[in-house]
């Protein structure tokens, strides 16, 4: 490295924050804290960013010199999805947090409706329902920001985001290239895109189409009887996105209040004969079909079938669970909970306790949905 170079890295070092402290930027409340940390506000944080991409080599190189390890950079958004299994991450936090919300297009049918990346995505659903638009009324409440929506196609109550988006826009941090993806490129499947599998690539607007006239989804959960009981007999799309609101209060601990990330483990896909095996044993096991086999083994004959994680975690008897600071929600046990004053080491004893206990007693192994963040 020149010694130039080294003085820039040294300059834009000092000027970044320094074992920044993320405990307000992780829904499990976890006081983890990161070596560097940079928000972005607009597209010229962005491109200047980019335009130090020289620094940020030098600044892992010389990490990598002091420590003997290599840092590296994680985009960072709500937290509400990540979980950073020891107390430091070192390395470098990128926050986008771009704002804005507009509408592009409009025809008779459909409207496209842009969201920056720092749009709260609960806010960006309320607008579109408020506008009468169809296609986000089942993802109402999410946690999170919208440019984190595509990364694992965000989903619930029969609902994938993957069914509005038009296309997403993206920064290459590495390489400081715009590129722009289409619904067929960002290659979403369940829980899942090309954006887990790029993790330099910053989603700074996603586009999405929504309708002026849909269909109501009220077969997923309980969204029907829901509403029979509320004496709605002919709801609206307001209805749908205030019924699924007032469900996930009743079954979801309250951000802010008890530390979760939601969903902690995806819901298990199994083989047609693994499902019939286990609907022997209990005939009241839940299931739903999956559209398209994500597993490569199964045959095209075999349907895949996808299993609620939390009815194989409760039947291995861990709902209401609770170990010292952490423990399994009980309204829902695919939710693992933060009580506060705990260590994220906790929750990775408990994930490794209830994977070997479900695969022990169905043996399905179960995976996680939260990111998992190492420091490399
Ligand atoms: C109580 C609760 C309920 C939940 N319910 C659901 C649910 O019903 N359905 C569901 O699907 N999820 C649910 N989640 C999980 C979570 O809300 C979503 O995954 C959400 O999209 C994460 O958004 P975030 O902004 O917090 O992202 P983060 O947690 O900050 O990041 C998640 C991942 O996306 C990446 N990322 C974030 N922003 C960007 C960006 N701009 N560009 C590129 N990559 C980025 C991160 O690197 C990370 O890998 C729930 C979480 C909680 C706490």
């Amino acid at each position: 490295m020149s010694f130039d170079k080294f003085c820039l890295f040294l300059k834009k070092i000092s000027e970044m924050e320094k074992d920044f402290s993320l405990r307000e930027l992780n829904t499990f409340g976890f006081d983890v804290k990161a070596r560097y940390f940079q928000e972005l506000k607009t597209l010229d944080d962005v491109q200047e960013l980019i335009r130090n991409h020289e620094f940020i080599s030098c600044r892992d190189a010389t990490l990598s010199r002091l420590n003997g390890n290599t840092s590296h950079i994680l985009i960072l958004s709500g937290g509400s999805n990540i979980l950073f299994p020891d107390e430091f991450y070192d390395g470098f936090v990128v926050y986008p947090n771009l704002k804005g919300i507009e509408i592009l297009e409009e025809n008779a049918e459909t409207v496209m409706i842009r969201g920056y990346c720092g749009e709260v995505w609960k806010d960006f659903v309320d607008y579109t329902v408020s506008l009468n638009l169809y296609g986000l009324e089942n993802l109402a409440d999410i946690p999170g920001k919208v440019g984190a929506a595509p990364v694992q196609n965000i989903g619930a109550y029969g609902a994938e985001v993957k069914d509005t988006v038009y296309q997403v826009h993206t920064f290459d941090l590495t390489t400081g290239k715009i590129r722009i993806f289409n619904n067929n490129e960002c290659e979403f499947s369940y829980r899942n895109s090309i954006f887990k599998k790029y993790k330099t690539l910053m989603i700074f607007a996603v586009d999405f189409i929504l309708k002026k006239h849909g269909e109501l989804k009220l077969d997923y959960g309980n969204i029907r009887n829901y509403l029979i009981t509320n004496n709605i007999t002919n709801p609206t799309l307001k209805d749908v996105a205030a019924t699924v609101k007032a469900i996930r209060a009743e079954k979801l601990p309250e951000v802010g209040v008890v530390g979760s990330v939601g969903s902690f483990f995806q819901n298990a896909i199994v083989t047609m004969d693994k499902y019939l095996e286990i609907k022997e044993l209990y005939p009241d096991v839940p299931s739903y079909p999956v559209e398209i086999s994500p597993l490569p083994a199964v045959e095209k004959s075999h349907k895949s079938i996808k299993i609620p994680s939390g009815w194989l975690i409760d039947r291995a008897g861990w709902k209401g669970y609770r170990e010292n600071h952490v423990g399994v929600w009980d309204k829902q046990a695919l939710v693992l909970v933060h009580y506060g004053g705990g260590k994220p080491s906790e929750i990775l004893d408990l994930m490794k306790k209830i994977q070997d206990s479900v695969y022990k007693k169905f043996g399905i192994e179960i995976n996680p949905e939260v990111n998992i963040i190492f420091s490399l």
